[in-house]
């Protein structure tokens, strides 16, 4: 019984960290309504309230991710 609210408590948390991680505050959102909080968007999403898309795509930031924790970035 417990075992699918474990699942879905994983996946809400892989979720949440995605956003952590890779979401970014909706440009478009500072702009038409600067005093309510911007939309948190990842990449490819689209804003609910304006319309935004953006236009990120989830193979660049997964490997720009990983080069940024991968093998400490001697340059
Ligand atoms: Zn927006």
């Amino acid at each position: 019984m417990g075992d699918m609210g474990d699942y879905f408590n994983d996946l809400k948390a892989a979720r949440k960290e995605d956003r952590a991680k890779f979401g970014v505050n909706c440009p478009q959102c500072r702009v038409v309504r600067p005093k309510a909080n911007p939309s948190i968007l990842l990449p490819g999403q689209r804003c609910k309230v304006d319309g935004y898309r953006d236009p990120r795509k989830w193979a660049e930031v997964r490997r720009a991710d990983s080069d940024n924790t991968g093998e400490g970035g001697a340059e």
